[in-house]
C-alpha cells in the first residue's frame, strides 16, 4: 500500500482542460485515493481495506460526521492559468501551497481575459456582490468587450513602452490590467479541496472562479471518487439549517426517499429542533 494509484486519475494527469478563453487547468500529480483514506481511518486498528461497500460506507461516516483528518492524506497538485482578478480570489484560500509566475523575473505576455458576451451582464439588483444572470443585449455586451479590450491593449503597450525605456519589470508590470493571465502551480489536500469546492462552486461565487472550481471537482473525482460522492451528499448539495429553521422543520413530514438509517439520522436532528421549539 506504499503508493495508490487509479487509473481514471493517472489517464488524466498532464493533460490540459481549457477554462475561459485562454486559461486552462492541469491536474500535475496526486498522492493517495479513496483507499488511503479508509488506511488512514484504520490505523488504529491495523486494518487495511476491507470490501468496496464497507470502504465507502466508512469514507460517508467520516465526511459526515467531519472526522476530517483521514482526507488530509490525499494530495493533489494542479497547473492553472487564470486572470489576475480570479488569482485574487483564488489565493485567499490558505490551506494551500502555491508558486506563482514571477512578473519580477519574467517579461509578462499580452493574454488578457475577454469574456463572452453570454458572460457580460448588468449589475445585480438584489446582490451588491453579483451579476444579473442573463447578458446584457448583444450591442451593449460588444460595445463592453470593446471597452475591455481597447484598454487591456492601452495598458499593454504602455507596458511595452516601459521596458523599452530600461524601467525594472518589477515596476513596468504596475501598468498592466486585473484580466491579465498568471499561473501557478497550486497543492492542496482533499479536506481543504472540498472546503475550497464548497465555496466556490456555489451559485455566490464569480463564474469565472466557478469554471475552474467545476473542472478540479471533476479532476478530484477521478481521484476520489467515493469521498467526491460524499461530499457531494453532504456538504455540496446539503445545507445547513439555523436553529429557528430546524425547530420549524421538526414539524414536517420530510422522511420521503430517506432509507431506514438516514430517516433515523434525521429524526435525531429534528428531536432536537423539537427541543429548541419546547
Ligand atoms: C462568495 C464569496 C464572497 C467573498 N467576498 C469577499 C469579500 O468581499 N472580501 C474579502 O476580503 N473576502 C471575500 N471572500 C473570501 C472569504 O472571506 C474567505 O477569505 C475565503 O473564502 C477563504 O475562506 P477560508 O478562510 O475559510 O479558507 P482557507 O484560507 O482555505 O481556510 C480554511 C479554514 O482553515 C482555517 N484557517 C485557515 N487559516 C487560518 C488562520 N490564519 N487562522 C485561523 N483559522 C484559519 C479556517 O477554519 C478556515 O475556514 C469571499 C468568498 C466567497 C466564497
Amino acid at each position: 500500500m506504499a503508493h495508490c494509484t487509479v487509473e481514471e486519475a493517472d489517464a488524466i494527469l498532464d493533460k490540459e482542460f481549457q477554462v475561459l478563453d485562454k486559461g486552462f487547468v492541469r491536474l500535475v500529480d496526486y498522492m493517495g485515493s479513496d483507499e488511503r483514506i479508509v488506511q488512514a481511518a484504520r490505523v488504529s486498528y491495523g486494518e487495511g481495506t476491507k470490501s468496496f461497500r464497507e470502504d465507502a460506507a466508512l469514507i460517508d461516516y467520516l465526511l459526515r460526521n467531519e472526522h476530517t483528518s483521514p482526507f488530509e492524506q490525499v494530495v493533489l497538485t494542479f497547473h492553472a492559468r487564470m486572470p489576475i482578478f480570479v488569482a485574487r480570489q483564488w489565493v485567499r484560500h490558505r490551506t494551500a501551497r502555491l508558486n506563482e509566475i514571477s512578473g519580477r523575473y519574467s517579461v509578462l505576455n499580452d493574454d488578457f481575459y475577454l469574456p463572452e458576451l453570454e458572460d457580460i451582464c448588468a449589475q445585480s439588483a438584489d446582490n451588491k456582490q453579483g451579476r444579473e444572470e442573463s447578458p446584457l443585449p448583444p450591442d451593449q455586451g460588444k460595445a463592453v468587450r470593446t471597452i475591455i479590450k481597447e484598454a487591456c491593449e492601452e495598458s499593454c503597450k504602455a507596458y511595452e513602452q516601459l521596458l523599452g525605456l530600461d524601467t525594472a519589470r518589477e515596476l513596468a508590470r504596475m501598468v498592466l490590467p486585473l484580466n491579465l493571465y498568471t499561473e501557478w502551480y497550486w497543492q492542496i489536500d482533499l479536506h481543504n479541496l472540498f472546503h475550497f469546492l464548497h465555496l466556490r462552486l456555489d451559485a455566490h461565487a464569480q463564474r469565472e472562479i466557478r469554471v475552474y472550481a467545476e473542472i478540479m471537482y471533476d479532476m478530484a473525482k477521478k481521484v476520489c471518487p467515493r469521498a467526491c460522492q460524499s461530499f457531494e451528499k453532504h456538504i455540496f448539495k446539503g445545507t445547513r439549517f439555523s436553529a429557528a429553521e430546524r425547530a420549524a422543520l421538526s414539524g414536517m413530514e420530510t422522511k420521503h426517499g430517506l432509507s431506514g438509517k438516514e430517516a433515523r439520522r434525521l429524526e435525531a436532528k429534528l428531536e432536537e429542533g423539537r427541543k429548541l421549539r419546547e
